[in-house]
């Protein structure tokens, strides 16, 4: 087992060197640093870590399968931690998923929207919201992500939805392209939202491998998992 004093250490420095980039990207991009937040992904690794990380000052962490992040989560929960959902999500895990989450990340179909709000509701609490969008060239195989022309319907559905409140976006960079383009792409989809969401603020962009570029358009949130915490194993 490693000695947690030195697991501890290993984290803060990985989390100076995060915030270096990100200071950097945002400095570059004529942007304040204070206004990207950091989300570290978790998944995979112990709830021991996200104690050492809530004891470094991280404020919201990432989980994107619900058995590991209800568990954690409720291993967690003495620890005021804002939750995020951001994996692929089944209608039928989503009320479940709404009951432990402060935000879910990856809404990408209407069919979410009942089953998320009727979740949140018996829990007696609000559930922030951003919608997916899919990156893909259109017609491509898609992994994750609402078409950008299904989004009005959707910011529609979870707008109307009264414990469900609309907070943006989020995407992934697809494989294959550079991620700039897309992040480009991705800033005027928000743009295009923002004129009939004015409250749809959060655009949740860039990973380890490309939080720069996502900083560069706009990102006000990054999703950071092995920068911080060291590979996953690699059976996903
Ligand atoms: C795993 C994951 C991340 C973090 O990826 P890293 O490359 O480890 O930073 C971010 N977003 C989503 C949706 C993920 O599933």
């Amino acid at each position: 087992m490693t000695d947690p004093g030195q697991r501890r250490e290993e984290l803060q420095a990985n989390l100076d060197a995060v915030r270096h980039r990100i200071d950097g990207a945002a400095r570059a991009a004529g942007r304040d640093p204070a206004d990207v937040a950091i989300v570290v992904v978790t998944k995979f690794f112990p709830a021991s870590d996200v104690r050492h990380l809530a004891e470094l000052g991280i404020t919201d962490v990432g989980e994107n399968r619900h058995q590991e992040a209800q568990a954690k989560a409720a291993e967690c929960a003495d620890l005021g931690l804002r939750w995020h959902f951001i994996g692929g999500l089944q209608s039928n895990k989503a009320a479940a998923v709404a009951s432990y989450a402060d935000v879910v990340e990856s809404v990408d179909r209407v069919k979410l929207v009942p089953g998320l709000q009727r979740g949140a509701d018996a829990a007696g609490h609000r559930l922030d919201v951003l919608l997916q969008v899919s990156l893909d060239p259109p017609g491509a195989d898609h992994r994750s992500g609402a078409d950008p022309d299904r989004l009005p319907e959707l910011a529609e559905a979870v707008a109307h939805a009264p414990a469900l409140d609309l907070r943006g976006l989020m995407a992934v960079a697809p494989l294959g392209e550079e991620p700039a383009r897309a992040f480009e792409r991705l800033a005027g989809i928000h743009h295009e939202l923002l004129r009939t969401h004015a409250g749809a603020t959060v655009l949740s962009a860039g990973m380890s491998g490309d939080l720069e570029q996502a900083i560069a358009h706009g990102a006000t949130h990054v999703r950071v998992g092995s920068a911080v915490l060291g590979p996953r194993p690699s059976v996903q």
